[in-house]
């Protein structure tokens, strides 16, 4: 319920002459009635930009006479007297007052809020003067008349206009919610009760009364009760940051904020914070340690009392301030005088608690020291945790009590809808490892596979987990899987004592190591920035599309064709194995399980720098740098830049010559290449016949055959049926695609005119017949 009141102005109100008369402020209550009593309506704001119009009233309407016999809506006797006062409302409201009112206003006059500010008027209950202030953009014309009460003691906003005209805070509202003394006739009424029908019917008689109505608008309802609530100003323990304030804002500075943003958020927060309230109502909690003099409610706190309280509490826990009698809580010194005193019954903010959980951990357990590497929460936090646990810190130790802070956003639904039980979008971390009630729609996908999504998302925002996206990991993860199989398969007779030195491995193993270092260390750079997405992305394409798409594609030949002693296989497998340690221990932070279960596979013991055996991946540590690898020649690094996208563009010729049915496997080609840049023909010439396997053009294209022709010109070219010209960065390269010359070999199905000129093989090619001469076993020798 709520009613229109009127206040008398006071002879200082002189906006001009009608105010001289009885001009009088009209004025909607936003709070329950008893806003309006003593000393608690202690001023009208108004919004100095909004106009305002002094209105004469005329004539009432009919049909609002009918209707104010309805309880729900009454004029009040103000409104029946012969000669009625002048009222200021706002002046855009003034044809919906008059609607609501049923009366005919007549405008005499308007003036802007500002020019009302400091005028004063009459409470019409207590006859006291009160000034008009200036409110705050709250003020609108969207309903009431543009005038508001202000009670400082009972509500933010009118407490910081308070503030600003140095009102004073008043709130004559006791703990069971009923007047005190100080609101005197109303004393011990019940405010939300009897004390409001008390208050209109006083104001009524004083002519104070417009009108009274019911009407809905968003209050404040106890959320466990049902019931709605007081705002009330009460004496509370606060906290001060003035004298800290700067400190706090230098140590900052000195904090890593991931991300960096962050830093920005917090030191604004911190620069524009008001004193801490540190003190609570609550009926649980950690208890403010505070003793209070009986009649003269005076405090008594000091190092003597907390160092006893500390001590019993130590012992007993905070428990015993609630259940133990004062003399004991008191020291030596005061127990004579324990009946003076009374035990406060404040508790403690909870994010005091929480805010100097750093004390009680760090630097109290093993291994843990002060200050914390890292604070890890959501972005709220920045109000909250991380703000709480810097200023308890800066107060006591002066300094920040984290090194670094990384805060995350919140996780949505796949269609970035919050989730929310009632929507059923919510995605429970536990079913996505052990797998929901329907496994077909919530397969078990285990732990890795969650934490593969975590490291895949930018968690400085916002993120999304549905279905769809942890089948899309469950897929890359078989895919990484699928590689560090084919790792372990190709390993499996692998001797550590086999490793080929690197100084003798091929152009295509050095390449390979120089950019498994170059991996190993981004990725190591994308955990120390805590940008996990990164590495993701990383592994994904390195190890599942660069890997699988060259290297190991180009590596089947060597591995199943050359020789199990072969120097080409155990160059490859000193690569291999290479990447297979590497990759298990920097995937291992991610994915554990995963990382292990290799590790307990590996088919060789892995040997640490101090001679003893990694039984686990954890014990491996990480990857030691390997600047060898580095050393890879510059001009090197560009020429294989160019062999991998001459090998692209090969590829493409390749196809079409497929589709033309010219060949079926690649194996069948023979690829003629024409550079027109003389370094880069040089050294593909070089490559055609390089002195060890794996470096040869044909084996990088897998094909039987590539020739580097030096002009375009003779009869054999110009017949090519299968062609292409290709940028390769700055080069020209022209590629031509013909049928592989001489026959298939058998065993490694290459064509080669050496096939069938070998009397004891006659279906095998020149390195097959070595290969099977060496490895020759002796039954099919001795048979043949
Ligand atoms: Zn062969």
């Amino acid at each position: 319920m709520s009613a229109v009141c009127t206040l008398k102005a006071s002879e200082t109100l002189s906006v001009d002459n009608y105010c001289t008369l009885v001009t009088e402020i009209v004025l909607k209550t936003c709070h329950p009635i008893e806003d309006l009593t003593r000393d608690r309506l202690l001023a009208v704001a108004v919004n100095a930009k909004l106009q305002y119009a002094v209105v004469e009233v005329k004539s009432f309407s009919e049909d609002v006479l009918m209707s104010a016999g309805n309880k729900k809506k009454r004029l009040g006797a103000v409104m029946n007297e012969p000669k009625k006062p002048f009222f200021i409302v706002a002046y855009d409201l003034v044809p919906t007052i008059e609607t609501k009112w049923g009366v005919k206003l007549i405008v005499k006059k308007t003036l802007f809020g500002s020019d009302l500010e400091n005028c004063r008027y009459v409470h019409p209950i207590n006859n006291r003067e009160c000034p008009v202030v200036i409110g705050g953009d709250y003020i609108t014309t969207e309903s009431g008349t543009g005038l508001v009460h202000t009670a400082p003691g009972h509500g933010q906003e009118d407490y910081m206009t308070g503030l600003k005209y140095g009102l004073p805070i008043y709130s004559p509202v006791d703990d069971d919610g009923k007047f005190t003394e100080e609101a005197g006739q109303f004393s011990g009424l019940d405010v939300l009760g009897d004390g409001n029908i008390a208050v209109v019917k006083y104001l009524d008689e004083k002519m104070s009364i417009v009108m009274e109505e019911s009407y809905e608008h968003k209050y404040p309802y106890d959320w466990r009760t049902k019931k709605p609530t007081i705002f009330r100003a009460t004496e509370q323990w606060f906290a001060s940051v003035e004298g800290f304030r700067q400190a706090a804002l230098e140590a900052i500075g000195n904090v890593k904020w991931i991300p960096a943003q962050a830093e920005n958020r917090i030191s604004a927060m911190t620069s524009s914070r008001s004193d801490w309230c540190i003190s609570r109502q609550r009926t649980w909690g950690l208890p403010i340690p505070v003793f209070y003099h009986v009649s003269s409610k005076e405090p008594l706190m000091n190092k003597e009392t907390i160092d006893h309280i500390k001590s019993i509490i130590a012992q007993k826990g905070s428990d015993a301030w609630w259940y133990m009698r004062v003399e004991d809580l008191l020291p030596d010194k005061y127990r004579s005088k324990a009946s003076e005193y009374e035990k406060g019954t404040d508790t403690m903010d909870v994010w005091f608690d929480s805010g100097s959980s750093w004390a009680a951990v760090l630097g109290k357990r093993d291994g843990l020291s002060f200050p914390a590497d890292l604070y890890l929460e959501g972005t709220d936090q920045h109000r909250g945790w991380f703000q709480s646990s810097l200023l308890t810190s800066i107060a006591t130790k002066g300094k920040a009590p984290y090194s670094s802070v990384v805060t995350h956003g919140f996780v949505l639904d796949e269609k970035g809808s919050k989730m929310s039980k009632s929507l059923g979008n919510v995605v429970d971390p536990r079913n996505v490892i052990a797998g929901g009630q329907n496994q077909k729609e919530a397969p078990a996908y285990g732990a890795d596979i969650l934490r593969l999504w975590v490291s895949s998302v930018d968690y400085t925002g916002d993120v999304m987990i549905g279905p769809q996206i942890l089948r899309q990991m469950s897929d890359i993860y078989r895919k990484l899987r699928g590689t560090l199989r084919y790792l372990l398969g190709n390993l499996h007779d692998w001797k550590v004592e086999n490793a080929v030195s690197y100084h003798e491995l091929p152009m295509i193993d050095q390449h390979a190591l120089f950019q498994l270092e170059n991996v190993v260390r981004n990725i190591r750079e994308g955990y120390e920035s805590y940008q996990f997405f990164k590495i993701f992305q990383i592994i994904q394409r390195f190890v599942i599309v660069d890997l699988s798409n060259f290297y190991f594609d180009v590596a089947k030949d060597r591995l199943y064709v050359g020789g199990t002693a072969s120097f080409t296989r155990r160059s490859c497998q000193t690569v291999l194995a290479a990447h297979l340690l590497s990759l298990a221990r920097v995937i291992s932070p991610i994915l554990p399980h995963l990382a292990e279960d290799v590790w307990q596979n590996l088919p060789f013991k892995y040997t640490m720098e101090d001679g003893s055996i990694a039984e686990f991946v954890f014990e491996a540590k990480w990857p030691a740098s390997n600047e060898k690898w580095l050393t890879f020649p510059v001009e090197e690094i560009d020429f294989w830049g160019k062999i991998l996208e001459l090998r692209t563009e090969v590829n493409k010729v390749l196809e079409v010559a497929r589709t033309g049915k010219l060949i079926g496997s690649s194996l069948e080609a023979k690829v003629f290449l024409h550079a027109s840049d003389a370094t880069l023909a040089s050294r593909l010439l070089e490559m055609c016949s390089a002195s060890n396997d794996a470096d040869t053009l044909h084996r990088i294209f897998l094909t039987s055959q590539v020739e580097v022709v030096p002009s375009l010109g003779n009869e054999v070219v110009q017949n090519i049926q299968y062609t292409g010209e290709y940028l390769v960065q700055e080069d020209r390269v022209w590629i031509g695609v013909s049928r592989a010359e001489g026959s298939k070999c058998e065993r490694c199905w290459n064509y080669s005119h050496q096939v069938g000129s070998f009397m004891e093989h006659p279906t095998l090619c020149g390195r097959c017949f070595n290969v099977v001469g060496t490895q020759a076993t002796p039954v099919m020798a001795a048979v043949n």
